[in-house]
């Protein structure tokens, strides 16, 4: 009996993406087939798309043996969509890239090799980006930095979700059951054998970004409050910080109204309840971001509904 060949899984996550899908479908096809001696399935999620994408994702998995269509209920974002295809996976190698060929497929080949020589996880670490907003720029460069310092895990800067991984480093992320998710951050945290493979991000294929600003911040809150609880730590520091300065200004006071001089300051005891009582509320707008996740992660819902798999 002739023994099965390994499967690669590819997953790829897709909202509102219809007129990338035939090209990235083709391009993904050709890198897939050039691993001899691997199988591959193509796991293509439609995360709630209201445009065409469902419909063509349904019409290439009934065509093409090797597509999976996951059809999500609705729109979950992006890495709930990217879990959901994750589930699915069957395969001894499991490959993550988006939709819209930001990520070239045709690296696969050398990502490959890396893991032939022992790594679970080839992460794709970007050495520059093209046809992306200089804000875009900017801030993810600055919030990869931020967060890897705020992590107590070290997280890998400029690495998006553009990955190949191994089946037991899949089994593992796939234990975790947290709701909000920052899933190259918890690839990191399992730990095993992980290394970087320099690529050039391109422009995107066709559409534009399914990420505008209120999504990023999103991200990078959800991304905050599940790798750190340092910003709490920063907000009792505050707190005694101030404590202190206000003993300090209430000796003065005293020592003031002792010399029988007291002060008529309008504006400076205005400004100090200001200052104060914006510190407060931004001290409990960090509490209740993790509140609000603890409440969130306290009801156990599942995390995304699938409607259907082609
Ligand atoms: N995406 C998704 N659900 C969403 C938003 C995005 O599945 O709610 C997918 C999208 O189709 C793409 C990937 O996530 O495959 C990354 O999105 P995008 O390219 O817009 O982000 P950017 O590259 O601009 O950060
Ligand atoms: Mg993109």
């Amino acid at each position: 009996m002739a023994r099965k060949r390994k499967l690669i899984s590819a997953v790829i996550p897709c909202y509102n993406e219809e007129s990338g899908l035939h090209e990235l479908y083709y391009r993904l096809g050709k890198a897939l087939k050039a691993q001899n001696s691997w199988d591959y399935e193509i796991i293509l999620v439609d995360d709630g798309s209201s445009d065409k994408t469902r419909l063509i994702l349904e019409e290439m998995a009934k065509k093409q043996s090797h597509v999976v269509a996951v059809l999500l209920s609705r729109n979950h974002g992006h890495q709930l969509a990217l879990s959901a295809g994750l589930s699915v996976a069957k395969g001894d190698r499991i490959f993550i890239l988006d939709a819209d060929l930001q990520d070239p497929p045709e690296v696969l080949g050398d990502m490959m090799k890396v893991m032939d020589e022992g790594a679970h996880v080839v992460y794709g670490q970007r050495r520059q980006r093209d046809g992306e907003s200089l804000f875009k720029k900017v801030t993810a460069k600055g919030f990869y930095r931020f967060i890897n310092w705020l992590s107590d895990v070290p997280l890998p800067v400029d690495t998006g979700d553009f990955r190949l991984m191994s089946r037991q480093a899949l089994d593992e992320l796939n234990r975790m059951p947290e709701q909000h998710r920052y899933i190259r951050g918890m690839i990191s945290w399992v730990g095993l054998k992980q290394e970087p493979f320099l690529y050039d991000r391109a422009a995107r294929y066709a559409d534009e970004t399914k990420y505008p600003l209120r999504k990023m911040i999103r991200f990078a809150l959800d991304a905050i409050t599940s790798f750190s609880i340092r910003p709490l730590r920063i907000a009792a520091f505050g707190g005694f910080l101030f404590a202190g300065l206000a003993l300090i200004g209430l000796i003065y006071i005293i020592w003031g109204a002792l010399q029988g001089n007291t002060v008529s300051g309008w504006a400076s005891v205005i400004s100090v309840i200001l200052i104060c009582s914006s510190i407060q509320m931004f001290v409990l707008g960090i509490m209740g971001e993790y509140l609000g996740r603890l409440y969130m992660q306290s009801k156990g819902r599942p995390l995304f509904v699938i409607e259907k798999i082609v």
